[in-house]
């Protein structure tokens, strides 16, 4: 059986440079690497998405978020696979079956759930619930690679968990996703990226944060961001040195810089650490998100608009019909069918 790698990214507002350095580019890069003996699943997860308040219409924000995978280098070809969720329906059918055998008190540990939800009556069961529609998303296609940033994985180790169990109760249904370890391996990272927000950088940088500051967005005008970057939390200990735990504001800084130029991190703190100007640092990343942007919103641009329904249609027809095939196997192994 062929390879599959997927991901897909909320479109529930505009992207942030976490998502393109944790998410899209990684995915990209596989992609292109993989994709001439791997099957590439890139959908846009507009169920997903209507968790959280929408900016914008759902509808545009789809077609941005395929734009942006091709500004980000995405080559298609026949084994690049490009769809909405919501046109497929599976999706939502698979979850109904795998909420039945997932647990309240595994769904409870999720950390994203409690920090969205923050404890609140109010929070939508939704938040509760999309991880095992993430899982549905990965297990209807025998996806073994699922590159998603670090506050994910979570989320993977619990799809393995069900399908493991689905497996274990019903007999061998699924292909069970690769560790979350040999994810990072295979995305070529020693770990899962988490791109801090700048004004808080204990927290990692989300969309849905309020604050301007908190985030860059990949539509922020080159000098904005660079701005952002000027002015991000750092410390009052004078010396620039890697250690997330206690420095990181700074930390997050090298971080970025070396994903913005696909360099070795350690080669970057080798750069950097023991000097006392945090100053120096901020103007060379400054400088290299203000071009990172410049090129990828000028090849935002350039996209040409008129065949990304029909790319979409396309890749439905795909997902429609292998995820229908999982979905039978599924029924028919529960009793349904
Ligand atoms: P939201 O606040 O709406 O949840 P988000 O920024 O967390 O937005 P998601 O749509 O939840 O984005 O996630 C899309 C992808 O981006 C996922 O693979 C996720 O792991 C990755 N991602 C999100 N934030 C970061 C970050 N700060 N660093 C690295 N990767 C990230
Ligand atoms: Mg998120």
């Amino acid at each position: 059986m062929k390879t599959t790698i997927l991901t897909g990214l909320r479109v529930n507002s505009e992207f942030t440079l976490g998502n393109y350095l944790g998410a899209l580019l990684p995915m990209v890069r596989l992609a292109n690497r993989h994709s001439k003996e791997a099957n590439v699943n890139i959908f846009v997860p507009d169920l997903h998405s209507i968790i959280s308040s929408v900016d914008g219409s759902l509808k545009d924000n789809t077609f941005r978020s395929i734009k942006y995978y091709l500004a980000a280098g995405l080559e298609l070809n026949d084994n690049v696979h490009l769809y909405r969720q919501s046109r497929v329906p599976a999706h939502a059918e698979l979850t109904w079956v795998l909420n039945c055998i997932a647990t309240m008190g595994e769904m409870g540990r999720m950390i994203q759930y409690k920090e969205k939800s923050e404890g609140k009556d109010s929070a939508n069961v939704g938040i509760f619930d999309y991880p095992v529609l993430m899982a549905a998303d990965i297990l209807l296609y025998d996806a073994t690679f699922v590159p998603v940033g670090e506050d994910q994985f979570q989320h993977i180790e619990l799809t393995r968990n069900l399908a493991e169990r689905f497996n274990h109760r019903f007999g061998d249904t699924f292909t069970v996703p690769v560790e979350t370890k040999k994810q990072a391996e295979f995305m070529g990272t020693s770990g899962g990226i988490r791109i801090r927000d700048l004004v808080n950088p204990e927290k990692k940088m989300s969309k849905s944060t309020p604050g301007e500051n908190s985030k860059i967005m990949l539509s922020d005008t080159p000098e904005k961001a660079a701005k952002k970057i000027m002015s991000a939390t750092t410390d009052s200990f004078g010396e620039i040195r890697f250690d997330f735990k206690e420095r990181p504001g700074i930390s997050n800084l090298l971080l970025i810089e070396s994903l913005i130029h696909d360099r070795p991190l350690a080669e970057v703190i080798a750069e950097w650490e023991g000097k006392p100007s945090y100053g120096d640092l901020k103007k060379t990343v400054a400088a290299s998100v203000r071009t990172l942007l410049e090129e990828f919103q000028a090849r935002y641009l350039a996209i040409p608009t008129d065949n990304l329904e029909s790319l979409l249609e396309q890749g439905e027809a795909y997902a429609n019909s292998v995820s229908n095939q999982k979905l039978l196997k599924v029924y028919q192994k529960v009793g349904l069918r």
